[in-house]
């Protein structure tokens, strides 16, 4: 360890290592393979530089972006280290005085791209000359699960043996011991634990130690917020604030006065809290990105916003001099609000960015973390904002069906082609396509070697293997949205789900900022007590519960609400009850046809056991947007029926008829009586006064399965 100092110092000019720099370069110097996943920015080139110069002879290192290569080869040789490159860019000669150099072992660094692999030969040549180690940078790309899949990464996995030294597997498949081959190291920045196990399968590495971090982000505050799209615009105008709605509508804390409790680590609660008292509660949310799904909404909601606020829209539809131009007046702070499709931020470095805003869902987690990123960099308290709703999935589901369409679609394209090259045009009118519908299937199949397209746009039919792959993106991009939709419907702590998204070990902590931890400090987010009808499916949820722990949602839901009620208002309220610590769920998982199904299973906690009829106050749920008058937001909003009802008094002869019933009914199964109704249920069946079935299933609190166990009881004592 002394020596990594030392060399840390020394060679590399730094004071100190940066968090799990040391622990990766001591992984890597005493021979192990690694898996490094760590943010940019958080230094993982060191990781394998300074190993290699402990380790002594040459490393070879993979990158596959040009400029990557340049930069790292011009700061090594800086340093007084002896780096060359071979890539598409660099004079042949110089490339030859490369190779040549390597195998007189003259070199420290060696730097190739990843088409260099496909050169006969060349992996041989370099074979001549054991490496100290090899470094695979952005091997996200090994894998067709990635941000960023090449395919020439795949050929790294069929060449290692050969450049570890020991190339050879003996008969029984195994490798000579792991100590005389030299160790790999693989970087990356983004990959969930799917393209982890994919990257350590592609470049076999052995014993892997897998070193995931620093994906937490301590001064960022998430906030999801669920809205109707037409309310999205006037939330974003209220965060940016230039909304018309005052902030002290809001109904103040609900959650008491400590929301961080014992969540947040030692001491950090006070800070934490300061600081973001400290925003002064407008202008401070500026700089902004808000990213939005389309070119048409980023048109329309910059021009609003720029009514109040400097404000320019970026989309890929600008051309490329408007765009540029909107980059650099944000940059230079002349414009604070940048309104953006995804095709803004990749690589531009804006410390002070102090909100993200999201108008809708995003397609995959990984490409929202990478966007709410972008946010904070400075290190100051900053907040990411997603609005969304359910309807946002189907949206996605569209756009779905549309780029990635069922396999009979793909086979009637594939078919359509053939040896003869033909052009997009063609195609489209054969198969009554647009073409851009036909460009976009197109790349889908070429890239499962189902088609080739070449430079000019024409188009031949490939082989036929290209189904299996095909299903795979096809059931991952569903998956991807499907976790994003998790994301969104959590009831924990925001950065938890992130940090347990990535894999990264350090999620035992919350984060004491979101809308979960500090619900308080939300920019957007309002509370308000539930409705008598809501209250009434809350009260039906916890019966169900006591009844059973960890009862999956799935099935509580369509045992007892699938009837009467959307899935989304059931997981709001029953996300309720978890936010306010009633009920705990946990993940699960179980696998159908090779595939892994998630699902959460709910249980009561000691409080909730607790709890009997005062529900209505320990209760709190989100407010509707824009926030209601603090005196309002205690009523009862949704829907006209749940009101008809509450408002009418029940009928006390009738309520004191049903609890005779009811104590009757519970003393012959051995229960309690709350177990059988509570007394707001009662209530509401008294006021109500139904008659038939359906009106007895309109009332608030009964579904369809207390109809079928009670209803004829019920339906005796009211009509008689
Ligand atoms: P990554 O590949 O993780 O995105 P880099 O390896 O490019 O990050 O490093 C980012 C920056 O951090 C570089 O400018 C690098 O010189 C600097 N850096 C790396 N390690 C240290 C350290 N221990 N102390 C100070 N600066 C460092
Ligand atoms: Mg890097």
């Amino acid at each position: 360890m002394a020596d990594l100092l030392d060399i840390l110092r020394t060679r590399f000019g730094f004071d100190s290592f940066r968090p799990h720099q040391a622990e990766a370069c001591a992984a890597l110097a005493d021979g192990h393979d690694c898996l490094l996943v760590m943010p940019t920015g958080a230094g993982k080139s060191l990781c394998y530089q300074l190993p290699a110069v402990a380790r002594g002879g040459s490393a070879l290192v993979v990158s596959p972006l040009i400029s990557l290569m340049e930069d790292q080869v011009s700061k090594l040789s800086a340093q007084g280290l002896n780096a060359a490159r071979i890539h598409s860019g660099r004079p042949r000669e110089e490339s030859r005085q490369a190779c040549f150099d390597w195998a007189e072992g003259k070199l420290d660094f060696l730097f190739i791209s990843p088409e260099r692999l496909r050169v006969p030969g060349f992996v041989e040549w370099l074979a001549k000359r054991k490496p100290g180690l090899v470094a695979v940078d952005e091997a996200h790309c090994i894998s067709q699960w990635g941000h960023d899949f090449r395919p020439d990464y795949r050929l790294l996995g069929g060449r290692l043996d050969m450049l570890r030294g020991k190339g050879v597997r003996h008969d029984s498949g195994e490798l000579p011991p792991e100590s005389s081959q030299t160790p790999v190291i693989a970087l990356t920045a983004t990959a969930t634990p799917l393209v982890q196990r994919d990257i350590i399968e592609q470049l076999g590495l052995h014993d892997c130690k897998r070193l995931i971090h620093g994906f937490r982000r301590t001064n960022l505050g998430i906030e999801v917020v669920e809205l109707k799209p037409s309310q999205r615009a006037d939330a974003v105008l209220e965060v940016l604030g230039s909304g018309s709605f005052s902030r002290s509508e809001k109904v103040p804390d609900p959650f008491g006065s400590d929301p961080f409790g014992s969540s947040a680590g030692a001491g950090a609660g006070e800070g934490v809290r300061h600081n973001f008292a400290e925003l002064p509660a407008k202008l401070s949310q500026t700089p902004a990105i808000v990213y939005v799904p389309s070119r048409k909404e980023c048109e329309a909601l910059a021009a609003r916003i720029g009514e109040s606020v400097p404000c320019m829209p970026y989309h890929a539809g600008l051309s490329a001099a408007d765009r540029d131009r909107a980059q650099a007046a944000f940059l230079a702070g002349e414009v604070s609000v940048i309104v953006a499709t995804i095709a803004f931020g990749m690589g531009i470095d804006k410390h002070n960015v102090r909100t993200v805003i999201h108008t809708a869902l995003p397609g995959s987690v990984e490409g929202y973390y990478q966007e709410i990123g972008r946010a904070g960099r400075d290190g100051k308290p900053s907040r990411a904002i997603l609005m969304w709703g359910w309807n946002d999935k189907r949206l996605h589901e569209w756009f779905m069906d549309r780029d990635y369409p069922p396999v009979k679609d793909m086979r009637a394209l594939w078919g359509a082609l053939s040896n003869r090259a033909t052009d997009l045009e063609s195609l489209a009118s054969e198969l009554d396509l647009d073409v851009s519908t036909i460009g976009s299937r197109l790349d889908k199949l070429a890239a499962q070697g189902g088609a080739s397209i070449d430079a000019e746009g024409y188009v031949t039919r490939g082989g036929d293997k290209w189904i299996d792959g095909y299903q795979k993106q096809l059931e991952h991009k569903r998956d991807q949205l499907d976790r994003m939709l998790n994301f969104a419907q959590g009831h924990g702590c925001r950065m938890l789900a992130l940090l347990n998204h990535f894999g990264d070990p350090d999620n035992t902590r919350s984060c004491g900022r979101c809308d979960v931890c500090a619900p308080q400090q939300c920019a957007l987010k309002s509370f308000r007590a539930p409705s008598a009808r809501e209250l009434a499916v809350l009260r039906q949820i916890m019966d169900a519960l006591r009844g059973r722990d960890d009862l999956s949602t799935g099935k509580l839901f369509r045992d007892n609400f699938e009837q009467h009620m959307k899935r989304g208002e059931f997981e709001d309220l029953l996300g309720a009850l978890v936010q306010n610590g009633l009920v705990t769920t946990r993940d699960d998982m179980w696998e159908k046809d090779g595939r892994v199904i998630q699902f959460k299973r709910a249980s009561l906690t000691d409080a909730g056991r607790e709890i009997e009829d005062d529900l209505a106050s320990a209760v709190m749920l989100p407010g509707s947007f824009p926030a209601p008058e603090p005196a309002k937001a205690t009523k009862h909003s949704k829907g006209e029926r749940s009101k008809n009802v509450a408002d009418k008094a029940p009928d006390p002869t009738l309520v004191e008829a049903l609890k005779t019933w009811r104590l009757q009914q519970a003393k012959a199964q051995g229960v309690q009586a709350f177990r059988i109704f509570g007394n707001k249920t009662l209530d509401a069946i008294a006021a109500a006064k139904p008659r038939t079935r359906d009106e007895l299933l309109d009332v608030p609190g009964i579904g369809p399965a207390k109809l079928e166990a009670y209803g004829d009881g019920i339906l005796e004592i009211t009509s008689g």
